[in-house]
């Protein structure tokens, strides 16, 4: 076998990131947008020693969980790796992935595996989209986003898992752009103005917020855009802000106001949140709740818990279990929401919460060490890199009863339920929640319970046990 040469293969199985996986006289060969149970024939691009990647050229037996997708450019955009597969075999997909993620990186042989909770609508649920702005191959300014290692944009305005108004919004973007000879960013030469568009839209209260990101601080003749924006219904918020780094980091620091007002409001459940476009906020606002319903069942609140809440982006855990804790305390390291975070707690009237700016790492650490607080409940929501060891250290320090994860990797959640497994922990309840359909993600909740013991716990950190998820 070599490069170039065409092969027929039956896909058998599917990795983390969506690729197809079968095997060509036991060569194991990856395939982009090939589902399990296709006969295809694939063009092997590269070969490593033990295993290679191709590309699916023809499909001779389509699988019986193959539908057509409904995006026009799905193959090309890579956003959505799984949207040739049935949502119903994604759900099953999604478990799979966590219950070996558990198996193999956690070491768990009982794994307390509650149904996938799948979603009633799996495309345009997204209430977030940041479109980049470029010219295609023609030369003309549009929105989209950037074919593999090119700096053409293919044109996408209306991305089907994000809402309808985004199409309109990036219409007259790009229409104030084209008339007021405004240029895209270039990032080959960094010259250029216009990065990305930022929009967010409330799904319960309709509100629409559009920050445009440019390279530079000002936009001329900025009022004829917002003229045209503040058209469509729902227009809250039309920020810039501003990025001239050469980074492909989306936003800058700081935000200006060019109408409306900086923050969108938003209702999740009883609780209404507002959200600043720098604060972090779950993008699948349906399932959201689905998902904190489930945080709170698993933290089985009483009324007369002290829970800790880490990494609370705006506050919306730590509100939603507020209503049933006595105390819970929220830690989080973006400014801006921590902002946010206390406004919501106003306006919700919201009074047994208490919001702090800091890495999680460091600032319960502190509480801890110097101010001897304690934890009944502590819920983690970190990104995907996953938990700080030094917090892990101190969360089974102050042996809280339970502790719920809330996790958007398996992998690195494996890793931290392991640790605190081996320290003390007992895994009780896990729960997949799909909020991202069409992709290969999945949101996972978990529930750790303190092991009845007197036993010494030796909370000594084996540093490598950190090294396995390319941290
Ligand atoms: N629980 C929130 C946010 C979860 S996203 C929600 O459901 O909306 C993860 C959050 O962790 C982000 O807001 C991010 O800014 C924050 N974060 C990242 N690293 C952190 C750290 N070391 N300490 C505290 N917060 C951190």
């Amino acid at each position: 076998m070599k490069k170039d040469e065409l092969v027929t293969i039956k896909i058998q199985d599917m990795s983390a990131e969506g690729l197809g996986i079968g095997k060509a006289d036991g060569y194991t060969l990856f395939v982009k947008d090939a589902v399990i149970g296709d006969v295809a024939e694939v063009k092997i691009m590269k070969m490593k020693k033990n295993y290679g990647f191709a590309r699916l050229m023809t499909i001779k037996e389509p699988s019986k969980d193959r539908v057509k997708p409904l995006c026009p450019v799905a193959r090309q955009c890579g956003g959505c790796q799984i949207q040739a597969v049935a949502y119903k075999t994604q759900l099953k997909f999604k478990e799979n992935l966590i219950e070996n993620h558990l198996k193999r990186i956690g070491g768990f042989t009982q794994i307390p595996m509650e149904p996938i909770v799948g979603m009633e609508n799996p495309y345009r649920y997204r209430n977030k989209a940041q479109f980049p702005i470029g010219i295609d191959k023609e030369g003309n300014l549009r929105a989209g986003f950037f074919a593999g290692r090119t700096h053409t944009i293919i044109p996408v305005e209306d991305c089907l898992l994000g809402v309808k108004e985004n199409k309109t919004i990036l219409n007259k973007v790009l229409s104030f752009m084209k008339t007021e000879g405004i240029a895209a960013y270039d990032e080959t030469n960094g010259k250029g103005l216009v990065r990305h568009v930022l929009i967010r839209y409330g799904f319960f209260t309709k509100e629409i917020m559009v920050c445009l990101i440019i390279n530079g601080k000002k936009l001329l003749n900025a009022e004829k855009l917002v003229e045209s924006l503040r058209q469509i219904p729902g227009m809250t918020s039309i920020t810039i802000n501003s990025n001239e780094s050469r980074t492909n980091v989306i936003l800058g620091d700081t935000i200006k106001l060019l109408w409306g007002q900086t923050y969108i409001t938003d209702t999740i459940g009883e609780i209404s949140y507002q959200i600043s476009p720098l604060s972090f906020y779950q993008v699948n606002p349906v399932q959201t709740e689905k998902l904190y319903q489930i945080a709170l069942e698993y933290a089985n609140l009483t009324g007369e818990e002290t829970v800790w809440d880490l990494y609370c982006g705006i506050g919306t855990i730590s509100l939603f279990l507020a209503q049933k804790a006595k105390h819970v305390y929220g830690v989080e390291i973006v400014p801006d929401a921590i902002r946010d975070a206390k406004k919501n707690a106003q306006r919700n009237g919201i009074t047994n919460a208490e919001f702090f700016v800091g890495k999680a790492e460091e600032v319960l650490p502190e509480k801890y060490e110097k101010e001897g607080i304690k934890a009944d409940v502590i819920v983690v929501d970190p990104p995907r890199k996953g938990c700080d060891k030094k917090l892990l250290e101190t969360i089974v320090k102050m042996q809280p009863k339970r502790i719920v994860y809330v996790s958007c990797d398996s992998a690195t959640l494996a890793r931290d339920l392991k640790w605190m497994c081996e320290r003390g922990y007992e895994l009780k309840r896990v729960r997949g929640i799909d909020q991202f359909g069409q992709t290969v993600h999945v949101e996972t909740v978990a529930l750790l319970s303190k092991l009845k013991t007197d036993k010494h716990i030796d909370v000594e950190l084996d540093m490598d046990e950190f090294a396995c998820c390319g941290e």
